[in-house]
């Protein structure tokens, strides 16, 4: 089953913060199926169902059986329900 690795991104701008300095936080990291119809792009919603509308993909394609489903370096920001969602 191919899955689509998303970041759930925090946005925000404290209010010192000038013009154009935007700054993105990740805020957790999600999988979702692929969408049956459009090969790269999510399904409505993660395995954890939150609505994957918003949410940014992740360039990252596992390895293979038993490779990490996200990329280690986004590692801290897993989400667990999506985790054990894949693990089952
Ligand atoms: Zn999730």
């Amino acid at each position: 089953m191919a899955i689509i690795v998303l970041q759930e991104l925090d946005k925000q701008m404290p209010p010192d913060f000038g013009p154009g300095a935007a700054a993105s936080f990740i805020a957790a990291v999600h999988a979702a199926p692929a969408d049956p119809d459009v090969p790269g792009d999510p399904d409505d919603r993660t395995f954890c169902g939150r609505p994957t509308l918003g949410m940014e993909p992740v360039p990252y394609e596992p390895a293979g059986p038993g490779a990490s489903w996200l990329p280690p370096n986004m590692r801290q920001w897993e989400c667990s329900d999506c985790a054990a969602a894949l693990r089952a």
